[in-house]
């Protein structure tokens, strides 16, 4: 068993951790207050090639393993989930299908921008009655000719309001539920493309949550992704890594908040003596310590199983339902030890309190999880 790094992610968490307490730490607060998306940073970022980790060097990706993708988001989330929220999706959902099913005009004018942070990219598969249950998605896309017309809503899309291409996921068969499903890619500006109201939220601020609105909205068929009918089978292909990478993202924050609490009960004082010497402290800590350990484990080990070409299925599953109620955990425990200090926009706590919610819904949430779980441990 081994359980390092190689030298190359070593060398890649150094740099990466160089790069965001330049770019984008100083700047974290403002995000959240502001909650406008951050055109300037994401440019940064964007040129640096980050957005392309996941993609061959061909097309100015880095090529990198499920590992290093995980560190890139553990860092991100130690720093701003929001930024982290608006990266990850620039990095794998927002593009993943244009690279596997783009045509070559598709992967030039739009991919590669992308992966310099000259575009911006989201995907769309909730609406408003449904989000769980993909096989209720009520978008229709019907081919005329050489033309698909998409009609429905999506909601809580990130970057709805600023993005300039989107992934959409619709049915092209309503009576095949799940197995109707299609991709499709749509560009701003598209006739009957509209952005519509902007979601009002406590977590990943800056990571701008909308709507989106198709009227009769027609695309050349050329911007189906893939096959019709097989967008939930897509979509199933991602989700292992969408998880690691979620779970990756728990780590980071409940590591932030751990770091700030344990730095806290060191030098907050109380009858006499910093409370770290209270022991109804020291078990807030201990535990908090211990589930992170616990969430980095599994997580990496679902990373090591996904590079090595092994079924992770269930492991990246109880990776990403661990890790993110591990993170709901530490901030809850880490404001407590800050006491009312917890709750003041003084301090970050306050700011990763609110974000750990942000990790329990994409990717499925924790009851899909433990279902799906479950189901997998009834097969054997
Ligand atoms: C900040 C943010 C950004 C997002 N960005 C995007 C995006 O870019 N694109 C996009 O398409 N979506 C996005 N989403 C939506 C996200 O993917 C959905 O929230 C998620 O899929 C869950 O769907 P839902 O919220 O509609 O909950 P529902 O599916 O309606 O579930 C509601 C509750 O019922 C439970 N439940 C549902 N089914 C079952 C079951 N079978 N067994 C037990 N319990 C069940 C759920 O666990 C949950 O507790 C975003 C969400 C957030 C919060």
């Amino acid at each position: 068993m081994d359980f390092s790094f190689s030298k190359e992610q070593v060398f890649f968490r150094e740099q990466f951790t160089k790069t965001l307490n330049e770019i984008v730490a100083p700047h974290a607060a403002t995000i959240d207050q502001e909650d406008a998306f951050p055109h300037e940073i994401f440019k940064k970022i964007g040129n640096l090639g980050y957005y392309g980790m996941r993609y061959p060097q061909e097309i100015g990706g880095m090529g990198a393993d499920c590992t290093t993708f995980t560190i890139f988001a553990e860092e991100l989330a130690s720093v701003s989930i929001s930024f982290a929220a608006i990266a990850t999706m620039q990095c794998l959902m927002g593009t993943d299908f244009l690279f596997r099913f783009g045509n070559r005009d598709i992967k030039e004018r739009v991919l590669i921008p992308a992966i310099r942070g000259e575009k911006i990219g989201t995907i769309a598969f909730t609406e408003p009655d449904c989000g769980s249950d993909l096989g209720a998605i009520k978008t229709r896309a019907i081919k005329k000719g050489d033309v698909y017309i998409l009609k429905g809503r999506k909601l809580w899309i990130t970057n709805a309001e600023v993005a300039d291409f989107v992934t959409v996921v619709a049915s092209v068969e309503p009576a095949k539920r799940i197995n109707g499903l299609a991709f499709f890619l749509v560009e701003k500006g598209t006739p009957g493309f509209y952005t519509g109201q902007k979601i009002e939220k406590m977590s990943a601020r800056g990571s701008v949550t909308g709507e989106l609105i198709f009227d009769e909205c027609t695309i050349p068929a050329s911007n189906l992704l893939g096959e019709e009918g097989k967008g939930a089978q897509y979509l199933e292909s991602i989700l292992s890594e969408i998880r690691v990478m979620i779970a990756g993202l728990g780590i980071g924050l409940a590591k932030s908040a751990y770091r700030s609490a344990v730095m806290y009960s060191k030098q907050r004082e109380a009858f006499g003596r910093s409370i770290g010497n209270f022991q109804l402290i020291q078990d807030k800590i201990a535990e908090m310590e211990t589930r992170i350990r616990s969430a980095w484990l599994l997580t990496y080990y679902a990373a090591w199983l996904k590079d090595n070409g092994k079924q992770a299925k269930k492991e990246a599953a109880m990776a990403k339902l661990y890790s993110t109620e591990t993170a709901s955990f530490v901030v809850d425990q880490a404001t407590r030890i800050y006491g009312s200090y917890g709750i003041a926009h003084e301090y970050p706590v306050e700011r990763y309190f609110r974000d750990a919610r942000f990790l329990l819904f994409g990717g499925g949430t924790s009851e899909i999880l433990k279902t799906l779980i479950a189901r997998e441990c009834l097969k054997t």
